[in-house]
């Protein structure tokens, strides 16, 4: 007989030893589900997040498909299921949108592998784990608002979260009804890789109706909320504060 223990559904949060991730791993930890935490470097941070949450750590380069690939399967070595898998890692380098020859192609190249290649090699990897998930199986990509408007920290960015939000419409269709797949968009979160965009807090503390960057925990409340939301797919949720209405 299994024990009570195995019943808990399991979350595969990439990223997650700073930032959203973290947060995210932490939200869905404490709503029940066992996390498999991951980053691509920071194994002590990773290991000391994972035993204090009761979860598992992993650590991949998501830009190498083999470790890609790796990390769902220690996910499966470990629990033996995967009912979420939360697209969170993600890399960004601001460069102004004006000058072009700044974007190089080697910029595109580690953008698109890390901010959209890889998510969806995981989705590949995970889909026959979450197909089978009780209830049905969850993905939620961490996208941007970027990927919404006309904005971000640079054109190569703002244009793989733009597709990243268009493979998650299109997942959607076509994994239906067995798995939903979602996208958070978020506008400013205070994190480590913000904490130098000075003019950024400025637009969100003066312009944002909210009045301030949204915190990590504000992204992680809405993530848990659409994976527990057993009807909710295709959707592009935009979290920015109220600064798309400005
Ligand atoms: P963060 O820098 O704190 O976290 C990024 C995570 O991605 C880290 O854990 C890092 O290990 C992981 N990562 C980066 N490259 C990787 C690779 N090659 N292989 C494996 N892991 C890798 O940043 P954050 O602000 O928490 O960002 C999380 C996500 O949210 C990203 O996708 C980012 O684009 C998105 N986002 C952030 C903001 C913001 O203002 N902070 C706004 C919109 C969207």
């Amino acid at each position: 007989m299994r024990s009570e223990q195995s019943e808990r559904p399991v979350a595969l949060v990439t990223g997650s030893t700073s930032g959203i991730g973290e947060a995210v791993a932490r939200r869905l930890t404490a709503d029940g589900m066992r996390v498999v935490v991951h980053s691509r470097s920071s194994a002590q941070a990773g290991e000391a997040l994972a035993a204090e949450l009761g979860g598992t750590y992993v650590r991949a380069d998501l830009a190498v498909e083999e470790e890609a690939r790796g990390l769902v399967e220690a996910a499966l070595g470990r629990y033996g299921r995967l009912d979420a898998l939360v697209n969170n890692a993600g890399i960004s380098r601001p460069i102004p949108h004006a000058d072009l020859a700044a974007a190089t192609p080697q910029d595109w190249r580690r953008l698109l592998e890390v901010n959209l290649i890889a998510p969806w090699i995981l989705c590949t990897a995970a889909l026959p784990a979450l197909r089978t998930s009780p209830g049905g199986g969850g993905i939620v990509n961490i996208t941007s608002h970027a990927g919404v408007r006309p904005k971000g920290s640079s054109v190569p960015y703002a244009a793989g979260k733009a597709a990243l939000n268009h493979v998650t419409r299109l997942l959607a269709a076509a994994l239906a009804p067995d798995v939903r797949v979602n996208a958070v968009a978020p506008g400013l979160v205070d994190t480590p890789m913000t904490k130098d965009w000075t003019e950024a807090h400025d637009l969100w503390r003066d312009r944002a109706p909210m009045h301030r960057p949204a915190r990590p925990a504000d992204v992680a409340d809405l993530v848990a909320s659409v994976l527990a939301h057993t009807y909710l797919t295709g959707e592009v949720i935009l979290l920015d504060g109220g600064l798309n209405l400005t």
